[in-house]
């Protein structure tokens, strides 16, 4: 069965009375190169995090047409899928696989510490990888990412070995922007101070059934070791880091809160000034700084000096 075909996904939906649903975000991939490039690339991710066993969780399989390719290179597959009416579908685009489970369900309720370990306990304790891949709905793309950073130990490392997802152009370019881009914004900074983000490859609008009125890319989000890289001075601190962390998310929200305000004015309504302003002379930066010049390590470092 060809997933990418796009008579043979119309024909696979009009079997199971279903239309691409906009509310989920549903635009299926129709050029077989891309998810096999998606794949491939979710892969060599995995094998530069270790070489056992190595299983992949899917945000949103749709037809399957991801999900195949990743068969074809992972252990294990499991694929968590919102719209009930898909289930039955994906049971027959899928049945030559004995690799994959389907999961109903909304990736955004899920507990995801406790789901990882009920569905990938037996690789990771094999020494094995986790990973993530995706094309996610752009409806909730950026806030899938920050759950898939925030529900684990702000001060380890991530337990996958990356993400790998397809999203829309623009939310790619602002989550691999440096502090200084005109990119450079809330997530960008909140995603930095647990992954670093990899551009893999661009893919323009007419390779998906609908056709999106965005273009898309693929990155690969690659966890770092955490505080340990982006703040090693948080072990002299008296902060504990899981305060120092929280620290920082709440001045990167206040800073990018109101853009166009220098970041003693943007934070003033949480702290006051003149405590800014000292805060930012200890931390050697200049005191009409905007935040979207300020570093990740810049707000750990200035969450440290505020939190004491
Ligand atoms: N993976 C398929 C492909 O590449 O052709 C489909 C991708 S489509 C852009 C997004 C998929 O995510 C759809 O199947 C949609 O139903 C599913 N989805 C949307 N919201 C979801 C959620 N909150 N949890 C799990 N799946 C979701």
């Amino acid at each position: 069965m060809d997933l990418c075909n796009r008579t043979e996904v119309k024909r696979l939906l009009d079997k199971y009375n279903l239309a691409p649903k906009k509310a989920f975000g549903q635009n299926f991939l129709i050029n077989p190169a891309i998810p096999q490039m998606i794949a491939e690339n979710s892969y060599a991710l995995a094998r530069e995090a270790g070489d056992g066993p190595c299983a992949v969780l899917e945000v949103g399989p749709g037809v399957g047409a991801l999900t195949s390719r990743l068969a074809e290179y992972y252990d294990k597959v499991v694929a968590v899928e919102i719209d009930r009416g898909l289930i039955p579908l994906l049971s027959e685009s899928l049945a030559d696989y004995d690799n994959i489970e389907i999961v109903e369900g909304d990736i955004m309720e899920c507990d995801l510490p406790s789901f990882i370990e009920k569905k990938f306990g037996d690789i990771l304790k094999d020494g094995g990888t986790v990973s993530v891949c995706a094309n996610l709905p752009y409806y909730i793309t950026s806030p899938v990412i920050m759950k898939f950073v925030e529900s684990f130990p702000p001060t380890e490392r991530l337990p996958f070995a990356a993400m790998t997802v397809m999203i829309q152009l623009e939310v790619a370019q602002r989550l691999a922007a440096e502090a200084g881009d005109s990119d450079y914004g809330a997530v960008t900074a909140s995603l930095a101070l647990h992954a670093d983000v990899r551009r893999l490859l661009n893919v323009s609008a007419g390779n998906f059934h609908p056709v999106p009125k965005v273009a898309s890319a693929v990155i690969g989000i690659i966890p770092h070791g955490g505080l340990a890289d982006v703040y090693p001075e948080y072990k002299e601190s008296s902060l504990s880091p899981e305060a120092i962390i929280a620290g920082a998310h709440k001045l990167i929200n206040l800073a990018f809160g109101q853009r166009r305000k220098t970041f003693v004015n943007a934070a003033g309504v949480a702290y006051p000034k003149e405590k800014l302003t000292e805060a930012l002379e200890r931390a050697g930066l200049r005191s009409d700084i905007r935040g979207e010049k300020l570093t990740p390590r810049d707000f750990c470092r200035l969450a440290d000096i505020l939190g004491r």
